[in-house]
């Protein structure tokens, strides 16, 4: 598929400030061969005065935005496309506090589902695994600086991350809430994320023993009493804490805990981008999950809490 999109917010404004012209976007990113009817195979269109895109030969509806993360929006087009322009381009992304306010929402509400949308859109199924030397580890998020024990927002989550080194830097990241830290729910997560054959560091943490079966070189470095972690996991230190602060500045270190998956999707799809220069690049890529069809209902967006 070309790459196609607006090189910077000037670019930006001048190109999408009609419903038209997001409308024309979405439909190059969902059918990018060009249209061509469901029905009867035809190539030619005209859009009615409703956005929808009939078939010159057999005059059947197409809808872009049927089943997409912009199914049924009463908003402008115009808004969601600036709501993804400053998700996906700056650099910390955009709260629900600032969003509504940028767009001048009357509804919190509205601003918060539509961040939870757009974070949906961050995961590409298409994505490569991680692979050369990978560390791995656990941590917890959440809990901390809520005061709260339990249920609700002071939930502590199990995280699972893994984080390639290339020599003294970081290469790409994944993170997953996990149940607990055993040995299948670990390498489950290992095997969903990193290349066959990588090196991958751990500390003696049991559950990883049996890395060496499953195709993958294992280094466990047993932690000495007054080692810290920083000295063992570099760079899984360094990417837990630079998280930890980014959710702290965002939430306010304050977040229920059954969307922790969709803020660490978020985090990973920034930090893995964060030397792309191309911020436009960002935009394009969130736009093309955004133009698909979502895999889970959109009425399951609110999550029932984990307890
Ligand atoms: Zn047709």
């Amino acid at each position: 598929m070309t790459e196609d999109f607006p090189n910077n917010e000037v670019e930006f404004d001048r190109r999408f400030h009609s419903e038209e012209a997001c409308l024309d976007y979405l439909l190059q990113l969902r059918w990018p061969e060009g249209f061509r009817c469901s029905r009867c195979g035809h190539d030619g269109y005209w859009m009615s005065s409703r956005g929808l895109y009939l078939c010159r030969h057999c005059e059947h509806q197409h809808s872009v935005t049927a089943g997409t993360i912009f199914h049924g929006t009463r908003k402008p087009l115009t808004h969601w496309f600036k709501a993804m322009w400053w998700f996906s381009t700056r650099k910390n992304g955009v709260n629900a506090t600032a969003l509504q306010a940028l767009l001048g929402f009357r509804s919190y509400q509205t601003a918060w589902c539509w961040l939870q949308k757009l974070r949906t859109c961050t995961v590409f199924p298409d994505r490569t695994k991680l692979s050369g030397s990978v560390e791995v580890d656990e941590c917890f998020f959440g809990g901390a600086h809520s005061g709260k024990r339990g249920r609700g927002a002071g939930h502590k989550c199990k995280v699972a991350i893994a984080v390639e080194r290339k020599g003294r830097k970081l290469g790409r990241l994944r993170m997953q809430v996990i149940e607990c830290c055993s040995a299948d729910e670990l390498t489950s997560f290992i095997k969903t994320n990193i290349t066959a054959g990588s090196q991958i560091t751990t500390d003696g943490w049991g559950a990883y023993s049996g890395l060496q079966g499953e195709g993958y070189s294992h280094k466990a470095i047993v932690q000495s009493k007054t080692a810290d972690k920083e000295s063992v996991l570099p760079g899984i230190h360094l990417v837990t804490s630079l998280a930890k602060r980014v959710m702290l500045g965002t939430f306010q270190g304050r977040f229920d805990s059954q969307y922790l998956q969709r803020y660490l999707d978020e985090y990973v799809f920034r930090f893995n981008r964060r030397n792309c220069r191309a911020v436009g690049k960002r935009f394009w890529r969130i736009m093309q999950q955004a133009a698909q069809s979502v895999p889970v209902p959109l009425k399951n967006l609110v999550l029932e809490p984990i307890t």
